[in-house]
């Protein structure tokens, strides 16, 4: 997902030229806006968080860009050029050292698994919405 902030900001073609860059296939792609309530179910992992509560306001303030995406090594690949969830603790270059404000307020979202990565591409995408 390229999240509230990065849209607001007028980022979204900045981080996709560096999606295709990095080589990722885009298998599926919408604009779109989470409820509070929707933004809660997907984060339900962190539901004990103290963040939680401020992460599901922010996720759900603006529209978002939610993506799958495809290539060898996506997972761990992708983390990479999305750099650590804190931009101040991010590698020069990544998406969030260069697009993301703050630990909460960071740009873009990145799967963690393979797995999670199947449960997310669903939440926002059915099948006959893949490319
Ligand atoms: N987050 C936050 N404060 C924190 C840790 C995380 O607001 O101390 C938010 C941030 O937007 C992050 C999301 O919660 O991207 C999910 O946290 P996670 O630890 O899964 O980080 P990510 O996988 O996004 O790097
Ligand atoms: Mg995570």
């Amino acid at each position: 997902m390229i999240k509230p902030d990065a849209v607001r900001a007028g980022n979204i073609g900045n981080i996709l030229q560096m999606i295709n860059a990095a080589g990722f296939r885009i298998v599926a792609m919408k604009l779109t806006h989470m409820t509070k309530e929707r933004a809660g179910q997907f984060y339900e992992v962190h539901k004990e968080r103290p963040f939680y509560g401020e992460l599901c306001d922010f996720m759900s303030s603006g529209p978002i860009v939610a993506a799958i995406l495809e290539k060898n090594n996506a997972v761990e690949d992708f983390r990479k050029l999305i750099g650590a969830t804190n931009p101040a603790n991010a590698e020069p270059g990544t998406i969030r050292k260069l697009y993301a404000t703050s630990v909460g307020e960071n740009a873009v979202h990145g799967s963690d698994s393979d797995e999670n990565a199947a449960i997310e591409g669903a939440f926002h995408f059915s099948g006959m919405e893949l490319y």
